[in-house]
């Protein structure tokens, strides 16, 4: 017989036998027992952790004849033909091969008529995040009105990337990662009954490894069973376990160095997709960082971990210069500290790729100055040296900021802010585009687009979203939408995609009735200046425009009566705009 994979052969086939989900379990079985069922459900939560094994359970239970207590009896023929996916009134899509409107409108067709053999149709549509705009609408108006023996069970991994037009209509339940405790309890089972000896402490690895998932602990222990001799040991779940993530670890870490911001981006879009937890990533790119340190120090400390040595840890260890890893330790302690209470754990790792494998240019350069200083100091740079350059660029940035304010005295404020930072800039603002969006600008344009940011991003690319992470709404008219960016790099980079746009524009129509507007990128950087450029050329008379410290806010003096560009002012920045009456 040929082999086949623990998980397809241990399928959970009962409620009862669902790890780590009791919650759920016993809801759906009181529901089924007391025909409370719903038209639709929302199952979520991450891979592996019983989704679709569920939806199947609940397609038996609520078709066999012989249903005792919610469970189905997987003896009968109804219960056999769904098990074995032969069953015609039970249809599982797989949304991430199948997201064309065309398919769900078959659907919807199809559901009109009633089951043929079983009682009750059942849809289960996997992945369902995946589908288009088109097949999402399609599917709304299915859910709009329901049928008497139709279900839907949809299942995904990522909620956020649902219309909440959907979500409302549908009952949901968020599956839990599973315990460690409740993994080892199933393996342990499932070996016993395979007379697979094996040692505990092994189990306990490769649970620790699979991060809640059992899917993903049953590959393992396959992996593990063809590793060992006959008894599974403790080395055998290291060498397995170790590899996979020494591997990643690998790519990922060397992308960083290779300057390769997409690179390591698909990498980490890799590693998150094969249901890698961030924080617990976040932990190991530390630890990596750390023996890649060590292991230029003092490369003995770590003999006694030889799977963890590769090839290309031992290069990308020789190869990089520490001060590179102190910045990249950093960096990933920063966002450890940051993704520690958010749900938005994903986002942050992504940006710190983008930072890990950005070199850092005007910053790092003068602490190199420093930095070498520290470390070697009889090095060719004496003290004095660097502390008569950093007096000269003192003396040259307070020279600079003496003749702005001379120059502009009614904007000193500004201009202060401004000046340090105008370097040779590579993009160029597109001014009169901007002046096109703050004159149709409105506050509810831009409130409607903060309100749905957040979905945005998360319904965006990893490298798409990494870019806009950075990024804010600053206005928002019918057909024109500006954004500010933190750097000036990621600024040109989204200007020139195409694709960007339109990803942008096709998510905003969805999220916001009949809204696809074109986009305007801006530094933020140059904000101020082309926000206070646009207020002076609208108005009749000279009017001081001074910007507060939170840069959102804008206060006009000295309009005694209200005039046009206040009510301007106010239509684009709403409450946020006082009028100073002094
Ligand atoms: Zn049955």
């Amino acid at each position: 017989m040929a082999y086949q994979a623990l998980y397809r052969v241990w399928r959970s086939q009962r409620f009862d036998d669902l790890v780590g989900q009791e919650a759920i379990t016993k809801t759906l079985k009181n529901a089924i027992q007391q025909q409370k069922t719903s038209h639709a459900y929302l199952f979520t939560g991450p891979r592996g952790t019983g989704k679709t094994s569920a939806a199947k359970i609940f397609a038996k239970a609520i078709n066999c004849p012989n249903s005792v207590d919610g469970e189905p009896c997987n003896e009968c023929e109804m219960c056999r033909s769904i098990t074995e996916g032969r069953q015609e009134d039970v249809i599982e899509i797989d949304a991430a091969s199948n997201n064309g409107v065309e398919e769900i409108r078959f659907i919807r067709d199809r559901a009109n008529y009633a089951p043929t053999t079983a009682e009750y149709k059942v849809y289960i549509i996997d992945e369902v995040h995946m589908l288009s705009t088109g097949a999402f609408n399609a599917l709304l108006k299915t859910l709009e009105e329901p049928k008497e023996h139709v279900i839907f069970v949809l299942a995904t991994t990522e909620p956020h990337k649902i219309p909440a037009t959907i979500i409302s209509r549908t009952q949901r339940f968020d599956f839990k990662r599973i315990d460690v405790q409740a993994i080892i309890g199933r393996m342990a089972y499932i070996l016993e009954q395979s007379n697979q000896p094996y040692e505990e402490q092994a189990l306990s690895v490769i649970a620790r490894a699979a991060e809640g998932g059992m899917r993903d602990a049953l590959s393992i222990l396959d992996q593990a069973i063809s590793f060992s001799n006959e008894k599974i040991t403790l080395e055998d779940a290291l060498a397995v376990t170790g590899s996979l993530t020494t591997e990643m670890m690998d790519n990922f870490i060397g992308a960083c160095l290779q300057q390769n911001v997409s690179g390591a981006l698909e990498v980490l879009e890799n590693i998150l997709a094969e249901g890698k937890e961030a924080r617990r990533l976040t932990e190991d790119l530390l630890l990596y960082c750390r023996d890649l340190l060590i292991y230029q120090q003092a490369p003995k400390l770590l003999e006694n971990r030889a799977a963890y040595l590769t090839e290309n840890f031992k290069q990308l260890a020789e190869t990089t210069a520490s001060e590179r890893l102190y910045s990249m330790i950093k960096i990933l302690s920063e966002t450890q500290n940051e993704i520690r209470f958010t749900n938005h754990a994903n986002i942050y790792l992504e940006v710190a790729t983008v930072k890990l494998a950005t070199p850092q240019t005007t910053t790092e350069s003068s602490t190199v100055v420093q930095s070498s200083n520290m470390e070697t100091p009889a090095a060719i740079q004496p003290a004095e040296q660097s502390e008569l350059l950093a007096l000269k660029t003192q003396l040259q940035q307070l020279q600079n900021e003496m003749q702005q304010i001379k120059n502009n005295p009614t904007s000193e404020k500004e201009e202060r802010k401004v000046a340090p930072k105008k370097t040779a800039s590579s993009y160029r603002v597109p001014t009169e585009r901007v002046y096109q969006v703050l004159s149709e600008a409105t506050k509810d344009h831009l409130l409607n687009v903060k309100n749905v940011w957040e979905d945005l991003l998360m319904a965006l690319s990893v490298t798409q979203r990494a870019m806009l992470k950075a990024s804010e709404p600053m206005a928002a008219g019918p057909g024109l939408l500006l954004i500010a960016f933190d750097y000036e790099i990621v600024c040109q980079r989204a200007d020139s995609s195409d694709e960007l746009r339109l990803n942008m524009q096709n998510s905003l129509s969805m999220m916001i009735k009949d809204y696809s507007p074109d986009f305007v990128f801006i530094t933020r950087e140059s904000w101020p200046r082309l926000r206070q450029a646009f207020v002076s050329q609208h108005q009749d008379r000279p009017v001081a425009v001074e910007t507060n410290d939170t840069e959102d806010e804008i206060s006009l003096l000295p309009p005694e009566e209200t005039n046009e560009v206040v009510e301007q002012a106010k239509s684009l920045f709403g409450d946020l705009v006082t009028i100073k009456e002094d």
